[in-house]
């Protein structure tokens, strides 16, 4: 800034140098010659780090890199002509990496009216940070940076901000759970999206927690440390050839994934992308899922869900009650179950609800969702009858259900297992347990057998059989189970099997047969 008799004023290079220090950008290479020396300069004077290279292509390798690492664009400086060709090949690279850069160019001299260029520094680090990252050009005429004009006529736009968190629709979130944990080999591949994401501790937190192998690829090295025992990129071929899941974080099927195809993959492998840039989504190969959306934030939303599985009772009774007919008949028996059903499932008409009564009884539930299904024939047609039953409570009076099918009384019964009498066990903690000796001495009284297929009950007699482990598998059964009155079905519904219990230990077995 100098002083011009009383105007204060600054040159077009100052302004360009302030500009970009306003918009958080620290750091810029290049190689300087007319007009942009005194950008350079200015810009040192601005707290703007400078460093000279030798060829303006290194300079924006240099400028890409440190977009990449530190999320604000990096500035390459370049002269016009030879000075911006150089530029070209690290412009493209950058683009080609997602990365973002913004190159200025000076060009030659041009009238200039306006100040009005400035306003492209704001529009050049937005662009370059907002959606995908990439390279942006800003032309600098000559004229413009030794252009002396008055301080206050000079206005700098605030900072842009860091771009906007773009989260997933959540029904793909839901589906990619679902997927996720009906895989047999998952593997999720951490590319460099993620690292720039700074996505590592909900990655982490996600693999730990779903059990999840990884893959990172070059540059995805280290989001997750490569000596986590989830890594498998010892063992690359193999887990790419043997994945029937492949979870994509920022990282995109190109030539060094193999294009997605076989025979590098499964030809039937299910591919789930998570990425910012729809245009990226189903290139090479239709995904089972797509999840548009900034990494991080897309994680947390998993992350939340898969917390959520397996379902607890009061998930389970809110799907049922958003889709309950107002004046269906609610059958209800069991211990939890029953309980926790009677405050979050809501009946709006009288004698519309029946359950173990005074008694306690264990094994009324069909017999009742029978007559209820009678009494709604003849005399409040269209009415329907639902019967929640815990997994105990169904085995009391199972058998029903063959006259439920011969009568063809259409009867949704809901199964609400947790493998046993209270609570049980998961398949894993049951075989772990068989390992310890004979059922009949380690196995808690209250257990049942894990994992039973009750709906299959319902196939044997010809009725429909939904084995369902997620809300939406919930959600999609029983509106299909509403909407088909010609035929009864029994949905069992999967839940945490300690749902109502805190920790679990061992120490029934410790004490007993070690
Ligand atoms: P790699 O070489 O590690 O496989 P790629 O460059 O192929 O990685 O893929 C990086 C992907 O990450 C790009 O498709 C890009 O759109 C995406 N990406 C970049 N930043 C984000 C972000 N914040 N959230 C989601 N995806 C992102
Ligand atoms: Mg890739």
């Amino acid at each position: 800034e100098r002083s011009d008799g009383r105007e204060r004023l600054v040159s077009g290079a100052k302004v360009v140098a302030q500009a970009l220090k306003t918009q958080d950008v620290n750091y810029m290479f290049g190689i300087v010659g007319i007009p942009v020396t005194e950008i350079a300069l200015a810009a040192q004077e601005v707290g703007i780090r400078y460093i000279g290279m030798r060829n303006e292509q290194a300079a924006c390798y240099a400028a890409s890199a440190v977009g990449y690492l530190t999320g604000r664009p990096g500035v390459c400086l370049v002269v016009s002509g030879p000075g911006l060709i150089h530029a070209l090949g690290g412009m493209a690279n950058a683009n080609m990496n997602c990365w973002p850069l913004i190159v200025i160019g000076g060009s030659s001299e041009r009238s200039q009216e306006t100040m009005g260029a400035f306003q492209e520094f704001p529009q050049a680090v937005r662009s370059s940070i907002y959606g995908r990252p990439g390279a942006c050009y800003v032309d600098i005429p000559a004229d413009f940076v030794n252009l002396q004009v008055n301080v206050n006529s000079v206005r700098y736009v605030e900072c842009c901000m860091p771009p906007p968190v773009s989260m997933a629709e959540s029904s793909a979130v839901y589906m990619a759970a679902s997927v996720i944990r009906n895989a047999k080999q998952p593997l999720l591949i951490i590319g460099k999206g993620a690292a720039y994401a700074r996505a590592e501790e909900s990655i982490r937190k996600l693999v730990e927690q779903c059990k999840l192998p990884f893959l990172p690829t070059p540059m995805g090295k280290g989001v997750i440390p490569d000596n986590h025992p989830n890594c498998v990129g010892a063992a690359r071929s193999r887990a790419l050839q043997f994945a029937d899941v492949i979870v994509l974080f920022g990282a995109r099927l190109n030539w060094i994934l193999h294009f997605g195809l076989p025979p590098r993959y499964q030809p039937d492998v299910k591919f789930i992308q998570v990425d910012i840039c729809a245009e990226e989504l189903g290139n090479n190969v239709r995904p089972a899922v797509t999840l548009l959306g900034d990494i991080n934030a897309v994680t947390k939303q998993e992350l939340a869900f898969q917390k959520s599985l397996p379902m607890n009772y009061y998930t389970v009774f809110y799907h049922i009650q958003e889709q309950l007919p107002r004046d269906c008949f609610v059958v209800s028996e069991g211990a939890n179950t029953m309980d926790i059903g009677r405050t979050v499932l809501q009946n709006y008409l009288p004698r519309h609800r029946l359950d173990a009564g005074t008694f306690g009884t264990m094994g009324v539930g069909l017999g009742f969702a029978i007559a209820s299904a009678l009494v709604a024939k003849d005399r409040n047609p269209g009415q329907q009858v639902i019967c929640v039953e815990g997994d105990s409570a169904f085995g009391f009076s199972g058998m029903e259900v063959e006259t439920i099918c011969r009568y063809n009384l259409p009867i949704i019964l809901l199964v609400v297992n947790n493998n046993g009498i209270y609570q049980g066990f998961d398949t894993d903690t049951w075989k772990e347990m068989l390992k310890f000796g004979d059922a009949t001495t380690v196995a808690p009284p209250m257990c049942l057998l894990p994992h039973s297929h009750y709906e299959h009950v319902m196939i044997a007699f010809g009725g429909k059989g939904y084995f369902v482990q997620t809300p939406e598998e919930l959600q999609k059964s029983l509106r299909q189970s509403l909407a088909d009155t010609t035929k009864p079905s029994l949905i069992n519904i999967m839940i945490e099997p300690q749902a109502m219990r805190k920790a679990q230990d061992f120490h029934w077995l410790t004490h007993s047969n070690m």
